[in-house]
């Protein structure tokens, strides 16, 4: 029987277009040495499109609300369709302000969402304290975002692969080395040696995504490392997510129900070094404590490395590459936890249906096409 779509790579990206693919009844290959371990599964899980704003534009905003939107029923049936539970969990985000600076800049940030219609409330310190009593005394207070949820990944990582299991998706673990088009669609060749033919090629390989032999557009995607550390309390230390900034270090504390609490992240520009590196466990630890004391008492459960897949837009690249047959689904950068449920439509719907939404067309890969045929013709770079 001929593949319908081979999506190289699978982690929650490609894992997500896998099982969107595979419920509107396409044959679907997988193809990833290591499923789920790269970023997918080092990422805390946020899902956090009002407290991880940044200056990328309106467009990438209505992507990122959009796909906070969609997280509720996207989780309710993946549970159900993979028979385990995705760990959702829906407690808001706090920012805690660590000076009286950093709480005017809190205050700012509270009128720039407003003037975007977006949800935040500036807290004074008790406010704070009372919502969070865990937090360190006096800190001036804070900024709630009470629509910035969370995902427990490694549970969704978990469920993403049972449920294309279920559906009968071929998982091979091998890693893609070339993709060329061919007159009847598209050949892959693997590391093992063997060549798929598909219908159509999804490049879902994270950072990886532009090492792929074979494509004259590939993807400019980079690898931006990043550290989290898991710890463990007894459940109920926090009861929401919890950022700060301390001496102008950013750190985030994810607290799962269970009591599992992730500590994040570095952001290195290291290539692809995955070995963790001291100095950031330490700088991770000493922020996280000063803003919550109580996790010096915390069990160290382990350190995780992982590489975001940034772009020069820091937008991902979703659609049609320049080789008939092949889509990009690639280039989450610091959200394709919280992009997973949108970009796993939109492809599965341009797979099957041609058309993407109109969410989703600035994110055209296209964009980059562009930029590079300019500056080849000696136009505006
Ligand atoms: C420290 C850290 C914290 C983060 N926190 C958050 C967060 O709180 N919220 C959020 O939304 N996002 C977060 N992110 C970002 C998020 O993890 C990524 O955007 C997302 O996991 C990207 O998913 P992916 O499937 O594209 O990549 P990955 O999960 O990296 O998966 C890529 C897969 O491709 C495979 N692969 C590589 N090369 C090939 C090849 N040639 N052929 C086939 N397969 C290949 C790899 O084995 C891997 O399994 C975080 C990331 C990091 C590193």
């Amino acid at each position: 029987m001929p593949i319908d779509a081979v999506i190289a790579g699978g982690g929650v990206i490609g894992l997500a277009v896998a099982w969107r693919c595979a419920e509107r009844g396409l044959r679907v290959t997988v193809a990833d040495p290591a499923p789920g371990a790269g970023a997918s599964w080092t990422a805390a899980g946020m899902l956090a499109p009002v407290t991880e704003l940044g200056y990328e534009g309106r467009e990438l905003l209505d992507l990122n609300l959009a796909a906070a939107r969609r997280w509720p029923s996207f989780a309710a049936e993946l549970g159900d369709a993979a028979g385990s539970a995705v760990g959702l969990r829906e407690c808001g985000t706090v920012a805690a302000a660590w000076d009286a600076a950093d709480l005017a800049g809190l205050r700012d940030l509270a009128a720039f969402h407003a003037s975007l219609g977006l949800r935040s409330e500036v807290l004074t310190g008790r406010e704070l304290r009372t919502i969070e009593p865990a937090l360190a005394a006096g800190l001036p207070g804070g900024l709630l975002a009470a629509g910035d949820h969370q995902v427990d990944n490694r549970s969704l990582v978990r469920a993403l692969r049972a449920v294309v299991a279920r559906l009968g998706v071929d998982v091979i673990p091998a890693r893609v080395t070339r993709i060329a088009g061919t007159a009847g669609g598209t050949e892959v060749t693997l590391d093992t040696g063997d060549r798929l033919a598909a219908g159509v090629v999804v490049v879902a390989a994270g950072s990886w995504s532009g090492g792929i032999d074979g494509l004259p557009d590939p993807p400019p995607v980079r690898p931006v490392k990043g550290q989290t550390l898991r710890l463990r309390r007894p459940p109920g230390l926090l009861g929401h997510v919890v950022r700060g900034s301390v001496r102008g270090n950013p750190v985030y504390v994810v607290p799962r129900t269970d009591g599992e609490l992730v500590v994040g992240a570095s952001s290195e520009e290291a290539g692809f070094d995955l070995r963790p590196r001291a100095g950031a466990v330490y700088e991770l630890l000493r922020d996280a404590q000063t803003l919550v004391p109580e996790l010096s008492e915390a069990e160290f459960v382990e350190v995780s490395t992982g590489v975001r897949p940034g772009t020069p837009d820091n937008a991902p690249l979703l659609g049609r590459s320049a080789t008939d047959g092949v889509l990009y689904a690639t280039g989450h950068y610091r959200n394709g936890i919280l992009l997973a449920p949108v970009t796993a439509d939109a492809i599965a719907d341009l797979i099957t249906t041609g058309r993407t939404p109109d969410l989703v067309t600035p994110f055209d890969p296209a964009r980059f096409q562009a930029r590079t045929e300019a500056r080849t013709q000696g136009g505006p770079s």
